[in-house]
């Protein structure tokens, strides 16, 4: 275990934040003896995969930060076109999305690029380009840090929904996600509905998709689109895409003309924040060393010096801003530390 080390590197917003205590876990073995340490019984704890979908608020984390690298993939048949992937939370998701590619195994390359670590994926149902982790999850093996022991978590168990879990709600800090494993197809259905996938494998010159090509395009796009963590800090999409009952949209759609809806379950219909954002006025502005991304209204950035009360000061001005125009309220997809 070290002490007052600095989270930069651990943090995607680049944020320099100094915790108290910081420990690597590369095994069960090392967390159980964590468990046991003093540090673990009087301080304030917390669990980082690729620390990209988090805001420490604090210069000063007075806590103990656990770093997950456990490692180890392992892939067993299942048959009739099935794999079983358990893939250890500290593998890094974009190399293990790479790898399921290239070994021919279809469910996760629309998932491709997401930065983070396996280990986090469930925790918001990691999803992009039409697809969620709940749709290739199998189960998942957790430490439950109040009792020590380990547990299975299925599908069933864990709540998913949009951008959340039972991890990121009733158990929210409780359990320290060891393992997942996944369901994966040997056979390839392309899943090419979502955003520009088909303009995009077009610009390839790619007539018949494979699962590499489709990786290839996803990664493309996204990189076009997003924003580089290693070269300005930000967390991704910081507030959820808002989902109301489809009488408020088609009320908002008599006021705002160019309003943007997708039909979902029970009569909802889901809204792009990003939008709700750049109508606000809020799109490439800049306070600071904080501002909205020039191309992403939904991704906020740190142009080098900011804090983490900085980003979320600015953040609550977005949202209460967005409220008072549309009577929308934004929730926040990054998790505040
Ligand atoms: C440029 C960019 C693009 C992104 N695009 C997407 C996208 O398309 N779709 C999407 O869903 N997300 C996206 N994200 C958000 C982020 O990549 C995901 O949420 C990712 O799963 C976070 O992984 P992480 O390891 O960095 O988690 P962290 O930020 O380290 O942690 C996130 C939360 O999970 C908890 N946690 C982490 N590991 C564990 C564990 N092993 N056990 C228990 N709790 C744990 C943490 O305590 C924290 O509350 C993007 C982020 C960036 C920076």
């Amino acid at each position: 275990m070290r002490r007052n080390i600095t989270l930069k590197p651990h943090n995607t917003f680049g944020l320099d934040v100094m915790a108290a205590y910081v420990a690597s876990i590369s095994d069960l073995r090392g967390l159980e003896q964590l468990r046991k340490s003093g540090v673990w019984q009087s301080e304030r704890r917390v669990v980082l995969g690729g620390g990209s979908n988090c805001l420490f608020m604090d210069d000063y984390f007075e806590g103990l930060v656990i770093l997950m690298n456990n490692k180890g993939v392992s892939v067993q048949d299942l048959g009739n076109g099935r794999v079983c992937v358990s893939a250890a939370a500290g593998e890094d998701w974009t190399s293990f999305v790479q790898r399921m590619v290239a070994a021919g195994y279809s469910g996760v390359e629309n998932l491709s690029m997401i930065p983070g670590k396996v280990g986090a994926a469930p925790i918001q149902n990691i999803g992009a380009y039409g697809v969620e982790l709940k749709d290739v999850f199998h189960k998942l093996h957790a430490f439950d840090t109040q009792t020590g022991q380990l547990v299975d978590f299925e599908s069933k168990d864990c709540e998913f929904a949009y951008r959340s879990s039972i991890f990121k709600t009733t158990f929210k800090g409780r359990f320290i996600i060891l393992s997942v494993d996944f369901i994966l197809q040997t056979t390839y259905q392309p899943n090419l509905n979502y955003g520009a996938i088909r303009l995009e494998l077009e610009h390839m010159g790619v007539v018949i998709p494979g699962i590499q090509d489709v990786s290839t395009a996803i990664s493309n796009i996204r990189r076009s689109k997003l924003p580089d963590p290693m070269q300005i800090g930000n967390a991704g999409s910081f507030f959820k895409n808002p989902v109301v009952h489809e009488l408020v949209f088609h009320d908002l759609q008599r006021e705002f003309r160019g309003i943007a809806g997708f039909p979902e379950k029970d009569k909802t219909v889901k809204l792009a924040a990003g939008w709700l954002i750049e109508q606000a006025g809020w799109k490439g502005k800049r306070v600071g060393d904080v501002g909205v991304h020039q191309q992403q209204a939904l991704v906020l950035v740190n142009y080098g010096n900011a804090t983490g009360r900085d980003i979320f000061s600015f953040a609550m001005e977005i949202q209460q801003s967005v409220r008072e125009k549309f009577g929308i309220q934004l929730e926040p997809e990054v998790n505040f530390i």
